[in-house]
């Protein structure tokens, strides 16, 4: 099963997508993690989006498709994907929807994760003492945050087309929003 988690910057997504891959075996497709790899291994395309990603904006949607394209069959081997942090523009989301068809593997669900924008402050400021992310800075996630309101959020009128979006209340222990996650799934 294919899955989407869904939701703002500090919405809990990765730290749900991992219970998912221990629970359930599925395969965790962080387009995040994939270009913070990226940016480690000193590859050229590291390098290319290091800026776009340390001021919050989005890299391009090319860029995301070819690299979640390449991790498809990895993810239709293990039985299922978790896509976190991707789709984030309608472009990418049309481009999801044509890449699974092919593989006959559509999207079952929509897994928003809802949480208050003061929690989200909250979250990424203590993210920011633990880890050092260089795009946990104030400035950066006003930036981070106006991209999801302005080119992600449309993505919910878009789901709710295709009747696959599913609203899970982000706030609370991660052991509350998992059981939470894990009825949405099981419904
Ligand atoms: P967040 O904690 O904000 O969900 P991510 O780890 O998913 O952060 O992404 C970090 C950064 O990587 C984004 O701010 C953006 O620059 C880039 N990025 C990740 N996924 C995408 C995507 N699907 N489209 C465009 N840019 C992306």
């Amino acid at each position: 099963m294919n899955i989407i988690l869904f939701g703002p910057p500090g919405a809990g997504k990765g730290t749900q997508s991992k219970r998912l891959v221990q629970s359930r075996g599925w395969v965790q497709l962080s387009t995040g993690d994939m270009l913070r790899d990226a940016r480690k291994a000193g590859t050229e395309l590291g390098n290319r989006v290091a800026g776009i990603m340390d001021r919050g904006e989005l890299v391009s949607d090319e860029i995301v498709i070819a690299l979640i394209n390449e991790r498809l069959p990895e993810a239709e081997a293990a039985g299922g994907a978790i896509f976190d942090g991707f789709p984030r523009t309608v472009p990418q989301a049309e481009a999801l929807d044509r890449l699974l068809a092919e593989r006959s593997s559509p999207i079952a669900k929509v897994v928003r994760l809802v949480v208050d924008q003061d929690e989200l402050v909250a979250r990424v400021e203590k993210r920011a003492a633990e880890e050092g992310r260089a795009d946990d800075t104030v400035d950066a996630f006003k930036v981070r945050l106006k991209a999801y309101n302005d080119q992600t959020a449309p993505l919910i009128p878009f789901y709710t087309g295709q009747n696959k979006l599913v609203d899970v209340d982000g706030m609370g222990s991660m052991d509350e929003v998992s059981a939470r996650i894990n009825a949405a799934l099981d419904a």
